[in-house]
């Protein structure tokens, strides 16, 4: 068989923040991977979060 993978996705290549910070406490959280860290909020201060 000849059947080679090709094209298989696209990778991106960097490391994208792997944590989420409030910027006014410093409180962090682990990030979740395709949701972006303002949609977070800090269960403290209640401002959106910032990828580290
Ligand atoms: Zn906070």
């Amino acid at each position: 068989m000849t059947d080679i993978p090709y094209g298989r996705g696209r990778q991106r290549r960097g490391n994208p923040p792997t944590k989420c910070v409030c910027p006014q406490c410093g409180h962090t959280a682990e990030k979740t991977p395709g949701v972006p860290c303002r949609s977070m909020k800090c269960p403290k201060c209640g401002v959106p979060l910032m990828g580290e």
